[in-house]
């Protein structure tokens, strides 16, 4: 026989998924219905608008992709670019590195702005690689690097690529409800997120969301979009049309859990939950530093939701990882590339981002004889 379900009650604190409100686990037990239910479809209303709301943006193409964040990533890049497109990607960890893989795999011409792990790209960077492709179709920048824990300034980046009448394109997978993120105010032309982060509702789902500038160029394509599945152009009447048609069936229960986390961070409030992200990084920091961890990245760029710390010397990341894993149900994150088996990676995140997470990994580490600061 198989055994039930039987997960340890867990406390997340790693790069993703996040603890999920009880609220938002209850929602996912409502009764199925129909995907083309009058009632599902007023749901699938709410969310559009609840997402337009905390992405900050009136665009009407916004919607939710049926899969994680990844799904959200292909879904840009197949539908903007085109073969022999020319596209400027800043690569400065993971994710950066996987839009250059997805746009290369469009047969678009990639540009790279490489810069080392754990730093940001500037102005300067862009100016610098504009001299060489002056007239790039889109720019894309991971807005929170997860791999490393920088923040990329976008606000004083988007003039420079609108400049060069390129489309910006970002990641908001991580910063997404954690850090101040305005899609209008900063002209974002092409975005998307998950679910599973900053939000707090199990992964699996990827809002994203496309200006006018950026549906023109839609709707100006000469070749079909390699994706049946991500195909704008087919889903979009999914979500948005004056009648509904079927495309796929929607992930009803992982719809529902949207609904509910996206009611609780409206009922917090946007600027409210920046704000309280900022404010349990200070406390994580300051009791981080008091045991010797290091932070990877300069203070200036240091996304306040995802910590990445290097360990005081003469530990051993993966096995203390392990213990607090198994021994104090803590989940934490190791690095990757680069960083892999030196840094770790502390999410405070959502539900996750409160003073009691802090203070149980504190005491936790505190309270473990292997660790030694
Ligand atoms: C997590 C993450 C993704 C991918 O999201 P999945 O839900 O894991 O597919 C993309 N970009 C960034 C910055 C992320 O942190």
């Amino acid at each position: 026989m198989y055994n039930e379900l039987n997960t340890s009650t867990r406390i997340l604190m790693g790069p993703g998924p996040s603890d999920a409100h009880p609220r938002v686990l209850k929602a996912m037990s409502t009764p199925l219905i129909g995907h083309l239910d009058p009632e599902f479809v007023r749901i699938m209303d709410e969310v559009k608008s609840m997402v337009q709301e905390t992405f900050i943006t009136k665009n009407h193409l916004t919607f939710v992709v049926s899969a994680p964040g990844s799904a959200g990533m292909e879904t840009c890049l197949v539908n903007l670019l085109e073969p022999r497109d020319e596209v400027i990607i800043a690569v400065n960890g993971v994710f950066g590195s996987r839009m250059v893989d997805i746009a290369e795999r469009c047969g678009a011409i990639v540009h790279k702005i490489e810069v080392e792990w754990g730093t940001v790209v500037s102005s300067k960077d862009i100016k610098n690689i504009l001299d060489d492709c002056p007239k790039p179709k889109l720019v894309a920048l991971v807005h929170a690097e997860t791999s490393t824990g920088a923040l990329q300034p976008i606000k004083e980046i988007s003039d420079l690529v609108h400049n060069a009448g390129a489309l910006l394109m970002v990641d908001a997978v991580t910063s997404y409800c954690g850090v101040e993120l305005k899609v209008d105010e900063w002209n974002i032309d092409a975005i998307y997120t998950g679910t599973q982060k900053c939000l707090s509702a199990p992964p699996g789902l990827s809002p994203v969301s496309f200006s006018d500038r950026a549906v023109k160029v839609l709707e100006d394509r000469k070749t079909k979009v390699q994706s049946w599945f991500l195909d704008l152009s087919l889903v979009k009447n999914y979500w948005g049309g004056a009648k509904r048609a079927y495309h796929h069936t929607a992930p009803v229960s992982s719809v529902y859990a949207l609904h509910e986390s996206l009611r609780i961070v409206i009922e917090e409030g946007l600027e409210n939950r920046w704000k309280r992200h900022q404010e349990i990084h200070q406390i994580l920091k300051m009791k981080l530093e008091s045991l010797g961890f290091r932070y990877l990245v300069n203070e200036e760029y240091r996304l306040p939701n995802l910590n990445s710390v290097f360990l005081p010397e003469g530990n051993d990341e993966a096995m203390i990882r392990s213990k607090l894993l198994n021994d104090y149900n803590i989940e934490v994150g190791g690095g990757l590339g680069d960083f892999a088996g030196k840094i770790w990676r502390i999410g405070i995140m959502g539900e996750s981002c409160t003073r009691n997470h802090v203070n149980m990994l504190i005491s936790a580490l505190q309270d473990m004889k292997e660790f030694k600061n």
